[in-house]
């Protein structure tokens, strides 16, 4: 069965904050949007945030991070350096100083942690992950429906990324995926109509 995803498109990035319920709480995924509106979609779910995941750290994806206190939040260790430096997570272009709360921190590859599977894709910054709950796959900003995530900004990466795509072709076509921007797709239409994924 599918997890109901709620989805709350905002900022000035039109970022993608993701809701879903689990059995004991709320998973967010990319916590960015506005702090209010945030708030009250979890006030009206009726549970406690269990779990953040940060497909990077961008700050449009990390901007209502301070406000879910008592969530275990995960991040892939190799995205803590641009986590903790307004500079390159971007924070200080905004004017916006983010208080990174205690992270648990994936490492490796691949890394299973109960039903979450967090995959590394370093390209768009260097711990990017997409991360895996059951059929359905959040893709961050490394992938879009028919593009992907930009690789010129700090610990950006392009060999890296095309590297990084090659991973899309171990999932069942009928993956669902949430982006960090845009709608949702299939991978079976990603294939089809994104130029990245082609070799
Ligand atoms: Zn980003």
């Amino acid at each position: 069965m599918l997890p109901e995803v709620s989805t709350i498109t905002g900022g000035d990035f039109e970022e993608n904050t993701y809701i879903f319920p689990v059995e004991d709480g709320l998973v967010v995924v990319d916590p960015g949007a506005d702090v209010q509106v945030l708030q009250n979609h979890i006030m009206r779910a009726g549970k406690k945030v269990k779990y953040v995941i940060l497909t990077h750290g961008h700050i449009d994806h990390i901007f209502s991070l301070p406000y879910l206190s008592g969530a275990v939040v995960y991040a892939h260790e190799k995205e803590k350096t641009l986590l903790e430096s307004p500079g390159l997570n971007l924070s200080a272009m905004t004017g916006n100083r983010i208080e990174i709360p205690a992270i648990t921190y994936v490492p490796g590859k691949v890394h299973t942690a109960g039903d979450f599977v967090f995959y590394h894709t370093p390209g768009h910054t260097s711990g990017s992950i997409v991360v895996k709950y059951g059929k359905i796959l959040f893709t961050g900003d490394t992938l879009f429906m028919d593009t992907i995530g930009r690789c010129d900004l700090p610990t950006g990466d392009p060999q890296k990324m095309r590297e990084s795509l090659h991973i899309f072709s171990q999932f069942n076509k009928d993956t669902i995926c949430y982006p960090g921007h845009g709608d949702m797709f299939t991978l079976d239409k990603a294939f089809k109509v994104n130029n990245f994924l082609k070799k």
